[in-house]
């Protein structure tokens, strides 16, 4: 099942997010429907507050990123996977610049600096505990997926010129006076 993707405004995406049961039935249902709607909007990130739950779990799928197998440098080809559950430990590296975007923010975008590297600890569907490091677009999708679940968005991270510039695009957002290709919910909508 697509969800309808939860627009900047919404409240849910302010909360930090609730820790899930990786094995319960509700679970594996909800990361594929998370699958399919990061899919259908051409995401390269899910994470359950976006589908207007309050929960530890984010999905990835860095394909997007690639334009040539050859160019694949990185192995974001077939990187997709669930992060359940993640704690993050620690950054490290060289602080880059990379811009991003968000599927609940569209049309805004900008740059944000992020340590290079990501080490975190997460579950996946069948409770199994894993501790991994993170590079490169890996670590930068999986750094804006965990702010997500910490009730921040990649907006807060942008310079204050930029911030301010974004103001009429975000408040255009909240109110639903926006076009996109796939389907989300607004927060005025649900009233
Ligand atoms: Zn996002």
């Amino acid at each position: 099942m697509v969800y309808p993707i939860v627009a900047y405004g919404d409240p849910v995406l302010r909360k930090r997010g609730e820790e899930v049961d990786p094995q319960a039935e509700e679970t594996r249902k909800m990361v594929e429907d998370m699958f399919e709607t990061m899919e259908n909007a051409h995401g390269v990130g899910l994470a359950a507050p976006q589908i207007g739950k309050s929960l530890r779990i984010f999905v990835v799928d860095t394909s997007g990123f690639v334009e040539s197998e050859e160019a694949d440098e990185e192995g974001l080809a077939d990187f997709r996977k669930v992060f359940i559950n993640p704690v993050k430990e620690d950054e490290d590296g060289e602080p880059w610049l990379f811009e991003e975007g968000c599927l609940s923010i569209p049309e805004v975008r900008g740059e944000v600096s992020r340590p290079e590297q990501v080490t975190l600890r997460y579950q996946d569907l069948e409770g199994k505990e894993h501790h991994e490091t993170y590079g490169g677009l890996k670590a930068r999708v999986i750094q804006h997926e965990y702010d997500h679940i910490e009730g921040v968005l990649f907006t807060e991270h942008l310079s204050p010129l930029r911030k301010r510039m974004a103001q009429k695009k975000l408040k255009n957002i909240a109110a639903g006076k926006i076009k996109v290709s796939y389907r989300m919910q607004f927060p005025k909508s649900k009233r």
